[in-house]
């Protein structure tokens, strides 16, 4: 597949010739399941959109029933820039409901391959934008992480997919899910390419209230030979699979052969950020998606009255996991324990973004891994327990409001892709693409 900054340089005539081929190409590989639809927005670069960003005049369902026969009304912000900047949304990509869950096993379209192994999950929620990517039916693709649903799908289907600093992005036409730690973000092929896309999507925008209003581009100043101090986190793999460890081993060689230094860094336990992540996404999901009632949006299921109405269409349209978040939810918002839960959640949260400002006094860069594992197979994360003990590496970053890119680092035995993620101060998405891009180089990942 060529990449962006190639397709970015073809004529108009040689770009619809490529569409054309694209279109093909997808559906030969119907079997994968990363599209549920194929539609094209003008004459652009086509880039694969996730289910939960508006396109005018496109469907938009996050994946569930609820939302069914919904069309957008207007384009996401991401959309325009995408649009005022020769690229072109083309075609839907699967997701988990409502971006919940980590496998893209819970859509109401069904599952979606993982490229390097059918068995086996793409990641979730963004599993359908992973799996275009990572199987060569897409140049680069949107996706939205909201505890790592960008980057674990990148992990697991070989791809680069890169998370922005909470607000330099804007969320307008994104469907929510927990709105203090939604962000859009590019999943490409590499990482000068995510940067390109990072470039075209980021930035001011006064429709979101909560965008910190920088314009500042990376791509001008992209430098590869930075040297750089990154900090790795021998305390944090320890219950990783030995695949991780071995990538991690083999990346940290590799940057100090690059001429990085790295030091040695403690990270607080992770089993907290579980629980202040799960009682925050819960807390906020359960608020954002009150407004699907059967009135407003999408199915309607009638009942005999109002109430009964709101009851059947809420219970007919959400599927088992969002459910079990909305009461989650609920719970701990409710009057009782909201000061035991929430509130407590929220203290957390602080403390986890303490101790990440701490480690960055005296380094640019954090090496993490992204996933415990490499990519499962199907119905192995089926206990939610164990779907949320698998978002460990993931959502302290989202937690903390800070800028993350997963890459391909190797393979293992079995020739899957194991990725690991570099971390960044806030608004530091200059020394992240540094420092990827030397990571990239210096490792040398063949897809
Ligand atoms: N797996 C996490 C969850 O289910 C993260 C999902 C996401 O980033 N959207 O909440």
């Amino acid at each position: 597949m060529i990449t962006l900054k190639e397709a970015l340089a073809l004529s108009k005539d040689e770009l619809n010739n490529f569409k054309e081929e694209l279109r093909s190409k997808i559906e030969a590989n119907k079997d994968l399941n990363a599209y549920i639809d194929i539609n094209n927005v003008g004459e652009g670069v086509p880039i694969a959109i996730k289910d939960n960003i508006q396109v005018k005049d496109w469907s938009v369902t996050s994946g569930s029933k609820i939302l069914q026969g919904y069309i957008a009304p207007y384009n996401a912000t991401v959309i325009e820039k995408l649009l005022d900047n020769g690229l072109s949304p083309f075609g839907r990509v699967n997701m988990d409901e409502f971006a919940m869950g980590s496998t893209t096993e819970s859509s109401i379209y069904g599952k979606t391959q993982n490229p390097h192994a059918k068995d086996r999950v793409p990641g979730g929620s963004s599993g359908g934008s992973a799996a275009a990517v990572g199987a060569g039916l897409a140049v680069a693709a949107l996706g939205s992480d909201t505890g790592g649903s960008i980057r674990q799908p990148a992990a697991f289907c070989g791809i680069v997919g890169m998370k922005p600093t909470y607000g330099r992005v804007s969320r307008y036409g994104l469907g929510a899910y927990a709105s203090s730690l939604d962000q859009i973000g590019p999943m490409t092929q590499n990482v000068e390419d995510a940067a390109i896309l990072y470039d075209i999507i980021s930035g001011s925008d006064a429709k979101d209230s909560t965008n910190a209003g920088k314009d500042d581009k990376v791509v001008p100043n992209l430098n590869a030979n930075r040297k750089l101090t990154i900090a790795i986190l021998p305390n944090y793999i320890e219950n990783a699979s030995q695949d991780v460890k071995d990538a991690y081993a083999k990346a940290i060689e590799a940057l100090k052969a690059a001429g990085h230094t790295i030091v040695e860094k403690e990270m607080m336990d992770a089993k907290y950020d579980i629980s202040a992540y799960y009682i925050t996404a819960t807390a906020e999901a359960t608020t954002n998606l009150a407004r699907y009632d059967g009135i407003r949006y999408g199915n309607r299921v009638e009942g005999k009255n109002l109430e009964e109405t709101y009851y059947k269409t809420r219970s007919e349209g959400f599927g088992d996991e969002v459910k079990r978040r909305i009461l989650l939810g609920n719970f701990v918002l409710s009057s009782g324990y909201y000061e035991a839960y929430y509130v407590k959640a929220q203290k957390t949260r602080h403390i986890i973004k303490d101790a990440y400002a701490k480690i960055f006094e005296e380094v640019d860069l954090i090496l993490s891994p992204v996933a415990p594992t490499v990519a499962p197979k199907f119905g192995e994360l089926a206990n939610p327990m164990d779907m949320y003990l698998s978002d460990i590496y993931t959502i302290s970053v989202n937690l903390a409001g800070l800028p993350a890119l997963s890459l391909p680092i190797d393979k293992n035995a079995a020739d899957l892709p194991v990725g690991l993620q570099l971390i960044a101060k806030a608004y530091d998405e200059q020394t992240l693409f540094d420092g990827a891009l030397s990571l990239e180089k210096a490792v040398a990942y063949k897809a």
